[in-house]
């Protein structure tokens, strides 16, 4: 059981009350990008919603990834042009929705003699890739070996024969603040959520589904229905369909990938790129003051994994062959480590022989079973996250439910219109405009909580410390609204301090005393 204020008692018993004495139309089970994005999308669309995650919102694979909203540019290799069209359209309608908690970033793929493609060829597929993405980012360069070290001097020279540049966009505050921020949207629009709420049973009776939730916090059990339910579960969806005696057709298969958190490796800002001893890409992109090396791709039966001795010495071999630094990277320069795996779809009849599992597509399915009333998503990629919020939505009309149009874009950051007022009134409260557009874009419309905040008492605006960019007035605001129950909520997944900054160095870090005592006021 998590330590408690009488005020988080107070709160999480009235949500319990209310969602139990309350007949959903979903229940959504799982609080990753997959549960996210249903919760808004269903809640956009009239439907009465509530999503139950067992951990912390966000806990699972969705912190694990590479934060990069892509469309997929290597899978031009094995020609998968249907899906890399997909992921495009994702890739631009979020870009365009999110501008600025996602940002554009250049990727230099540098290519050596042992590289499984030749600088000319490399450069025909990005710009097939810039193509297929409709243009709308920045074009790619052919970039001679010359340039790559006048550009990135941090490459090692040897065997490199030249490169690509080309442009993808990165996630600027992490991933897991990434779908935490949807999750307090859909809230915000009337969907219950609760972190630290564990589905325990699942039972379809009488054309309603009764569920089980045990309230770890309180550490209270419960029971709620809803017409339908939404198995958004991740690599544990084969879990809940036991509990809850249904099945789907398409299976999961996992591959666990691992990225170390290193002292920042180059300050251009761009990703690069690089071909691994296995011929597969490995990236070193950019994360606050630091780089994130990563990742493997290793096929495993369990979904719990962690980083073991091989996973460290094969990324830093691999980091420390392709690049020139003033000294090697070593084990103990390792801030902090991330892992998880992708679950990967077996679409019903698929094989899944060992030899053939990394050119599983890496699409998502959306299943919908008309019997049991149940919508479950399997596998998908942050960057694809709108198309799986429609096709629940979708899902659920032809369980035959009726939805309502969204009079506004049912996803998105706030209007324009928001965001000129935000400006205009921050600026008259003399806050500077960097602090600003942070300000903005980590918290959209709660900036204007944050303003308040600060206008009432200035000193509220200073960040806590120099690695700690945070202030006070931010703090309080996070409080209120993003569901934090402790430190690591907040230092992992709300935002980067946890990853960039070693535990030891916070612990003698001036401002996380008074982080601490914030949290806990
Ligand atoms: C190494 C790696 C790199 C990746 N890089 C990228 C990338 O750069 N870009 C990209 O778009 N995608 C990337 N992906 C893929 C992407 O991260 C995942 O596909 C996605 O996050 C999966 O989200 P999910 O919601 O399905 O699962 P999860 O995030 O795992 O969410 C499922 C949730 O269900 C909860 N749950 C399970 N059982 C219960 C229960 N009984 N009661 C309540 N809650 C329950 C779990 O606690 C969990 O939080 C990467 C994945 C990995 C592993």
């Amino acid at each position: 059981m998590k330590s408690t204020s009488s005020e988080i008692e107070k709160k999480r018993s009235k949500n319990i009350q209310e969602v139990s004495s309350t007949h959903f139309d979903a229940l959504i089970i799982g609080g990753g990008i997959n549960g996210a994005v249903s919760a808004l999308a269903l809640r956009t669309h009239g439907v009465n919603v509530a999503l139950f995650e067992k951990n912390d919102f966000a806990s699972g694979v969705s912190q694990e990834s590479s934060n990069l909203v892509w469309g997929g540019f290597k899978y031009l290799e094995s020609y998968e042009l249907k899906l890399v069209m997909g992921l495009c359209h994702s890739r631009n309608r979020l870009a365009r929705a999110y501008p600025s908690r996602l940002v554009e970033k250049r990727f230099l793929a540098a290519l050596d003699s042992s590289s499984p493609f030749a600088p000319w060829f490399a450069t025909m597929g990005a710009n097939a890739y810039w193509g297929i993405g409709q243009f709308a980012t920045k074009r790619p360069r052919y970039r001679s070996a010359r340039t790559i070290k006048r550009l990135e001097p941090s490459i090692r020279e040897d065997n490199l024969i030249g490169g690509i540049e080309y442009s993808d966009h990165l996630i600027v505050d992490n991933d897991s603040r990434f779908v935490i921020q949807m999750i307090v949207d859909a809230a915000e629009r009337g969907a219950s959520v609760g972190n630290y709420m564990t589905v325990l049973d699942a039972e379809y009776l009488k054309k309603k589904w009764h569920l089980k939730v045990r309230d770890e916090v309180l550490d209270k059990e419960f029971e709620t229905t809803s017409n339908v339910l939404v198995n958004t579960a991740g690599p544990e969806v084969s879990k809940i369909c036991n509990m809850s005696n249904t099945k789907t057709e398409s299976n999961l298969v996992f591959s666990k990938g691992v990225h170390l958190i290193v002292p920042r490796v180059t300050d251009s800002g761009r990703i690069l790129a690089f071909f691994d001893g296995t011929q597969r890409l490995f990236y070193v992109i950019p994360m606050g003051e630091c780089s994130v090396i990563g990742t493997t791709d290793e096929r495993v039966k369990q979904h719990e994994v962690s980083v073991n001795g091989d996973d460290i010495d094969f990324l830093l071999t691999e980091a420390n062959r392709k690049l020139s630094l003033p000294k090697p990277l070593l084990p103990e320069d390792i801030i902090s480590e991330r892992v998880g795996v992708r679950p990967l779809v077996v679409p019903k009849g698929g094989v899944d022989h060992d030899k053939d599992w990394t050119e599983l597509s890496r699409r998502h399915e959306v299943e919908s079973d008309r019997r049991y009333r149940m919508i479950s998503v399997l596998g998908g990629k942050l960057s694809d996250c709108l198309n799986v919020g429609e096709e629940v939505v979708s899902s659920l009309e032809d369980l035959g439910y009726k939805t309502s149009k969204p009079s506004t874009r049912w996803y998105g950051e706030p209007s324009k219109a928001e965001k000129s007022i935000f400006f205009h009134t921050a600026r008259k409260n003399s806050i500077e405009d960097d602090m600003i557009k942070k300000l903005w874009r980590r918290h959209g419309s709660r900036s204007f909580e944050v303003i308040e905040n600060i206008s009432e008492d200035r000193i509220t605006g200073d960040n806590l410390s120099e690695k700690i960019d945070y202030c006070p007035a931010e703090i309080s605001v996070m409080k209120n609204h993003e569901f934090i129950y402790d430190s690591e909520d907040l230092l992992r997944r709300r935002t980067l301090i946890g990853q960039t900054v070693s535990p030891s160095q916070l612990e003698k870090d001036p401002g996380f005393v008074s982080l601490l005592d914030l949290l806990e006021k």
